[in-house]
């Protein structure tokens, strides 16, 4: 992929946040009402996009690997999954006041922890106190202490606490891993920057076991592979990078956590966190539930406790990532033309026919190789417009082909293939169309 012309743009950030209102890839939820507090809604571009980014995922730790097995696990959980896996107690953040405006920051981002960014006052705040991010509720019709349940921060606990029904029906032995997709809720003092910090978010996680005597292979090979499905997908490699941790900044029982960083219009953001996590989470829960959370190896009869590795991705700020690496602005015969160079397994269609034509002649024929390459791919059609204008749209959808269905098609039984990055057009036989776009796309 050509590495885009607008790398540190100022307004990037801005051409996004519009282009995905214009287009229908992200809208602000309940904006009929003034919108709601950085949530979002996904359109019906966004949401192929965002899919395509998890199958993308699923497709490479799940599908092509022969060791790792996904699950579902349920978002609403007891109180005692978050005591053991010490989210009840630790997972605060340090919320700070202005006595002045009343703003409210998270202290550890502030750049300078004694003045307001808000309103300029200079030792305005209050003391910092922990403010936990789970998001509480209740399960069933009474609000008792009995019934606190919350909504899950994270989908990492949901591996741990089926270990052994995964284990005993899976078939797996340590090396092996269990991976989940699904949305996690963390109550942020400041989400913000579009949907890169949101209160309700998608994640991609693994949970990998290994016996803890090859944990420091595993890691090492899981940050590599991590690196390399953003550089597969069409991250440029000047906007990537592996950020150790510095020894101050691991957790307790992390032995090692790399963070898979992009550059964002703002400087460099997480997408994805790699952690060498020990035997933590296993023994926390094996402790808690009195489940023995081992593994036994007939082979060597030996019992033991496997480490584990976890690349923890987040999958809406993932797509974002995508978004802002595959945005181009060009100048095409006096035009800007904006085209999104995105992937074509990210792409939200493959394909967008058009017949060059309203006329019923054209229309019937070219619904007909709708027809054909629907089952196959994911495909737009759009009859409204002069055609000029409609490439340009696909363009803005990232959609890598147009297949245009004109007078001379109904004589030659071709169509003219337009390639969104070249803007190239090719003559293609109708009966080779699917086999064409197929070779090309891979
Ligand atoms: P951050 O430091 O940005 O708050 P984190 O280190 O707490 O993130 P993890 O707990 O490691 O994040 O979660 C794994 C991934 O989930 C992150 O790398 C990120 O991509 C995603 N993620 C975490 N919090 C959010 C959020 N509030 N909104 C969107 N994505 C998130």
């Amino acid at each position: 992929m050509p590495e885009s012309s607008v790398p540190n743009d100022p307004s990037l950030m801005e051409k996004i946040v519009n282009l995905s209102k214009r287009r229908g890839f992200v809208f602000p939820s309940a904006e009929i009402y003034g919108g709601f507090r950085s949530t979002y809604d996904y359109g019906p571009i966004g949401v192929q996009l965002l899919r395509n980014v998890k199958d993308a995922w699923w497709r490479s730790m799940v599908q092509m690997r022969d060791d790792v097995v996904g699950i579902d696990a349920a978002i609403l959980s007891p109180p005692a999954i978050w005591e053991a896996s010490g989210h009840l107690e630790n997972f605060t953040d340090p919320l700070v006041d202005c006595r002045q405006c009343r703003e409210r920051f998270r202290e550890d981002q502030l750049v300078d922890p004694s003045t307001c960014p808000n309103c300029g006052g200079a030792g305005t705040f209050t003391e910092a106190r922990q403010f936990n991010l789970m998001f509480k509720t209740h399960a069933g019709p009474v609000e008792s202490d009995a019934a606190v349940a919350y909504l899950r921060p994270e989908t990492a606990q949901g591996m741990f606490v089926n270990f052994s029904n995964v284990l005993q029906t899976s078939r797996k032995k340590p090396p092996f891993g269990i991976a989940q997709i699904g949305k996690s809720f963390r109550n942020e003092i400041t989400p913000g920057n579009f949907v890169f910090r949101t209160r309700e978010f998608e994640q991609m996680e693994l949970e990998f076991f290994v016996p803890p005597e090859d944990a420091d292979q595993w890691y090492a090979y899981w940050c590599a592979e991590r690196y390399r499905w953003y550089i597969d997908l069409g991250i440029p490699e000047s906007k990537l990078r592996m950020r150790p941790h510095d020894p101050d900044e691991l957790s307790h029982y992390s032995s090692g956590t790399s963070d898979v960083e992009f550059l964002f219009p703002w400087g460099w953001g997480e997408l994805e966190g790699v952690a060498n996590r020990g035997d933590y989470d296993l023994t926390q829960h094996s402790n808690r539930s009195g489940e023995k959370l081992e593994y036994f190896d007939q082979a060597t009869n030996t019992r033991y406790r496997p480490h584990v590795i976890e690349p923890a991705a987040g999958a809406t700020r993932t797509m974002m990532a995508f978004l802002l690496a595959a945005y181009d602005e060009e100048e095409v015969r006096g035009e800007t033309r904006t085209v999104l160079r995105l992937h074509p397994r990210l792409a939200p269609y493959k394909v967008a026919v058009l017949p060059l034509s309203k006329k019923d002649e054209l229309v019937g024929p070219a619904r007909e190789v709708l027809g054909m390459l629907q089952p196959h791919l994911m495909c737009d059609y759009d009859e409204t417009q002069a055609i000029g204008r409609r490439y340009r749209r696909q363009d803005e959808l990232g959609t890598p082909f147009c297949v245009t269905f004109d007078f001379d098609s109904l004589d030659d039984g071709a169509v003219t293939v337009r390639d969104r990055d070249s803007m190239e057009q090719e003559r293609v036989a109708i009966d080779d169309l699917l086999n064409h776009l197929v070779t090309r796309m891979n």
